[in-house]
């Protein structure tokens, strides 16, 4: 089966990549490649934020845990599991998605201005090289990466899937869609391995480390389309992000990135069959979550292309993939 995949972030990349794997023929169209995407700029902590409905995100994150567990044992691809705490400053009932990770214990050795929290061992998929890592794979089992911006999805193939983030608004005219405008700034690593999250102001302060830089974030500006760095709101981000973790006054900035979370209601991940052209598979508006997702959505997404059995396909990692 002939199946074209239009986007080249971790949505594309890893439903290419599934279908690929259970034998179709698959090629891959992009306007920014791996790299350049929403995806390269994520922080990218498996944690399910800013994404709906709850019954389907908590299937897809649980699955994309496993996956990433396993993909963990292979340093080539990326993805480091790493212990994550999160503070609040009011008592917190279990977190709604506290099933989909083994290991979720409550933490009572809390900085100073916090009475509860929780830890779990998680993964972080350094995008760097998690994204290369998932385009080798699709080329090994046979796919294609060309870039091209399209005016409308394609109407040729078997079947189109259609992973194109926050752009649907414009290719598909979802106006269901909306910018949820993200800023992070880069730090040198300073020792610190343990992921760190308060959740509890108007944005949240994240803490991710990275094998080479540590990110902070961050913001959470709806309808902002802003792609430009705020310096007043970086110096802002790093204040929050060393007193959560005062470590950090070691660190240096390295950078400054932003992206727009493609913000949706609920994450459209369905079949829609067209007169006169290829039947489309919906796969976007992951807000928050979409690395955390990627790997349920892309099974699911091979299920309604016609491949019912991918996840026994996923269960086992090619080492040739390096
Ligand atoms: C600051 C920040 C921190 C984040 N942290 C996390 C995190 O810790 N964990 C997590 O799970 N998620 C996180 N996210 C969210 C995550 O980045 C997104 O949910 C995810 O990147 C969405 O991926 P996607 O593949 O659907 O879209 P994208 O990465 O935006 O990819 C869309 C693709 O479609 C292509 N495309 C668009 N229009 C066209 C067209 N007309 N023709 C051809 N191709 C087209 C693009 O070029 C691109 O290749 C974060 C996001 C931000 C901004």
């Amino acid at each position: 089966m002939r199946v074209i995949v239009v986007g080249a972030g971790v949505t594309g990349l890893t439903s290419a990549v599934c279908l690929a794997e259970c034998g179709a023929d698959v090629h891959v169209i992009a306007r920014d490649l791996p790299l350049e995407t929403t995806s390269a700029v994520a922080a990218a902590w498996w944690y399910p934020y800013r994404a709906l409905p709850q019954d389907r995100v908590m299937a897809w994150a649980r699955r994309s845990y496993v996956v990433f567990a396993e993909l963990a044992a292979d340093a080539r691809s990326g993805v480091v599991m790493r212990d994550g705490v999160e503070v609040h400053r009011t008592p917190q009932p279990d977190p709604w998605w506290r099933s989909a990770v083994p290991d979720l214990r409550r933490v009572h050795d809390l900085p100073a201005g916090y009475v509860d929290g929780w830890s779990f061992r998680g993964p972080v998929v350094e995008t760097a090289g998690y994204l290369p890592y998932l385009h080798r794979r699709l080329l090994q089992a046979g796919g294609t990466l060309t870039r091209m911006a399209l005016g409308c999805l394609p109407t040729g193939g078997d079947v189109v899937v259609n992973c194109t983030g926050l752009a649907s608004r414009a290719l598909v005219g979802d106006t269901e869609l909306l910018p949820i405008r993200g800023q992070v700034v880069r730090l040198s690593q300073v020792g610190l391995d343990t992921v760190w999250l308060d959740a509890s102001g108007t944005s949240p302060t994240y803490v991710v480390p990275r094998s080479t830089d540590i990110v902070v974030g961050g913001t959470d500006e709806e309808g902002s389309w802003d792609l430009q760095p705020d310096l007043a709101i970086a110096q802002e981000i790093v204040v929050r992000a060393r007193r959560l973790v005062p470590r950090l006054a070691a660190a240096d900035i390295l950078g400054h990135r932003v992206g727009l979370r493609p913000g949706r209601g609920c994450v459209r991940l369905e079949r829609e069959n067209r007169e006169g052209a290829s039947p489309v598979v919906h796969c976007y508006g992951h807000g928050g979550a979409g690395v955390t997702l990627s790997w349920g959505c892309a099974e699911e997404v091979a299920a309604l292309v016609g491949y019912q059995n991918s996840r026994s396909e996923l269960s086992s990692v090619p080492r040739s993939a390096s």
